[in-house]
């Protein structure tokens, strides 16, 4: 079943007639309701406005979904499919996702209050490279033999671990999901997929057009619902055999409880972090680098994982970095996400854009100056907009320097020495990403090694791409890394084959 979207997009002037939402459960290869009939209500973040009735899974249809995957997870038609045939399904998939990258970036933009101009050019396209990565690897990658004593064959090969639950979060809905399916599927595992409730659009349709690339029924399962049900259900679940979360650390530390108290799945987290950006006094192209600072903390609204919201600036050149930021936000507008000039949409929901402007209040009377931004704007629309921020006269202990805001605000802080600049960098309880700038090989190399975070950017805001890991230290999670073959070790089990040979006679 699919319902007809009819969203007030008046001020945007877009017209998106006849674009359809796939809104109930996806089980078995099938859409249907949650077991309870119950709903709840998606909004457009830039509207403010209702988009969709969504289906509100609950604790039943954990139970259905599970009982599903374990049934493809056991009969082998997926994990036994020989990885040559398993790859071409996955690059049917991949193709399929491409080849709608239109109307799936819609869909985001709609849901999620994202630009268009990264929904359909950046997302969908990432989303589509995932999958295909990791599904060219599925035939490429072979076993080990020990150097066992004479008279043994040892094997050492990988198995999948069976059934996957993931649960992801709002941000980036399609890419985050593309990050667990891509290497689980490809290494035979069957998954069970709850989206964030604010956001379960997009991943409905690209399960269903995984069903139609081939991806067997019962492979690919999506419950929608919230989180304290859909996902404690999985969490607790006894026969998921792994958990891979991405979201924030207070939940993430659930699902570790949850693990322990039901049947020790694995459980694999990748959650928040406060990631600096250090600046050191020989840089000399100051544009180019305030270019990168703002897309490491203004990107995506700055709702992300690893954005660069602290700006740790040597004392000489902080003016100089300050302006050049500032200057840079000219090419940054704000406002309708439809808009293909926008850079900045909306932030997902009114309770989101209070907790930002919430945190804004909290730097200013903790003695924080604002240079740029700080209200709301765009009201009239009813959208949820939050101009690019910036505070200068930070110090690393007021709370918006130590606490994940998830929304476009930098913090400015000033070092001294590189001694100091790299304590400022670790001082945080997250480790996921940091960058920093400079012109000097000795400096990089030197503050690289000495930063406590999983990516390390040089001269630029990177994540890296799917050949590198991404994943954090400390309280930005363990248990795994998204992306890369490292993603697909945290999807199987060793397993060691001893073979003791007869003699000959
Ligand atoms: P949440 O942790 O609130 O939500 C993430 C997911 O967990 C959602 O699907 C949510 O469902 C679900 N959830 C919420 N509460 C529970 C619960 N009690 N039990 C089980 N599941 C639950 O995070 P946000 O969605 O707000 O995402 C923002 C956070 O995610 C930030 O901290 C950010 O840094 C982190 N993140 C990390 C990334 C990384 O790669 N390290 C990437 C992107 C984001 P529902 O929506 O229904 O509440």
């Amino acid at each position: 079943m699919t319902d007809t979207l009819i969203p007030d997009m008046a001020e945007s002037g877009a017209t998106i007639d006849g674009l359809e939402l796939r809104t109930q459960l996806f089980i078995g290869g099938q859409f249907r309701d949650a077991a309870g009939g119950g709903r709840f209500t998606t909004e457009n973040p830039a509207t403010g406005r209702p988009l969709a009735e969504v289906a509100r899974g609950g604790a039943a249809d954990v139970a259905d979904a599970v009982r599903v995957a374990r049934r493809a997870a056991d009969d082998g038609r997926w994990s036994r499919m020989s990885p040559g045939d398993r790859k071409a399904v996955l690059l049917r998939w991949a193709t399929l996702i491409e080849a709608n990258a239109q109307e799936l970036g819609i869909i985001e933009t709609l849901d999620a209050g994202k630009p268009i101009t990264d929904t359909v050019g950046l997302d969908m396209p990432e989303t589509a490279a995932c999958i295909r990565w990791h599904a060219e690897a599925t035939d490429k990658l072979y076993g080990e033999v020990a150097p066992a004593p004479e008279g043994v064959v040892a094997t050492i090969t990988r198995e999948p671990v069976g059934v996957v639950a993931a649960v992801i979060p709002w941000n980036y809905p399609a890419q985050m999901a593309a990050w667990k399916l891509g290497p689980a599927l490809a290494t035979g595992n069957t998954i069970v997929i709850k989206p964030a409730s604010t956001t379960s659009l997009s991943l409905l349709r690209i399960a269903e057009l995984g069903a139609e690339a081939g991806i067997p029924d019962g492979v690919l399962n999506v419950v929608t619902g919230p989180g304290d049900t859909v996902g404690e259900a999985l969490g607790r679940h006894p026969d998921v055999d792994c958990l891979a979360f991405t979201g924030s650390t207070e939940v993430g530390r659930r699902f570790l409880t949850w693990s322990a108290e039901s049947n020790l799945k694995r459980v694999l987290l990748e959650l928040g972090g406060k990631s600096p950006q250090l600046v050191f006094p020989d840089v000399t192209d100051v544009a180019g680098l305030a270019q990168h600072v703002a897309l490491a903390i203004f990107w995506n609204m700055g709702e992300n994982c690893s954005a660069g919201s602290r700006l740790i600036v040597h004392r000489s050149i902080k003016e100089r970095v300050v302006d050049a930021v500032q200057a840079e936000l000219a090419n940054w507008p704000v406002g309708d996400p439809l808009d293909p000039a926008t850079r900045i949409g909306a932030l997902i929901n009114r309770g989101h854009m209070e907790r930002v402007l919430h945190y804004v209040d909290v730097g200013r009377r903790e003695g924080a100056r604002v240079v740029a931004g700080g209200e709301r704007i765009l009201e009239h629309t009813g959208g949820y907009f939050v101009p690019p921020t910036i505070f200068d006269n930070v110090r690393n202990d007021m709370t918006i320097a130590r606490e994940e805001i998830f929304g476009p605000v930098l913090s400015v802080i000033e070092f001294d020495t590189e001694a100091e600049a790299v304590a400022l960098a670790n001082d945080t309880p997250y480790g996921l990403a940091a960058s920093l700038y400079t012109d000097d090989l000795n400096i990089a190399h030197r503050v690289a090694r000495e930063l406590k975070a999983g990516v390390v950017g040089v001269n630029a805001y990177a994540e890296g791409d799917m050949t590198t890991p991404f994943g954090g230290y400390k309280l930005s999670g363990f248990g795994g890394h998204d992306k890369s073959l490292h993603a697909h070790d945290q999807y199987t089990e060793t397993k060691t084959t001893w073979i003791q040979l007869r003699g000959p006679g």
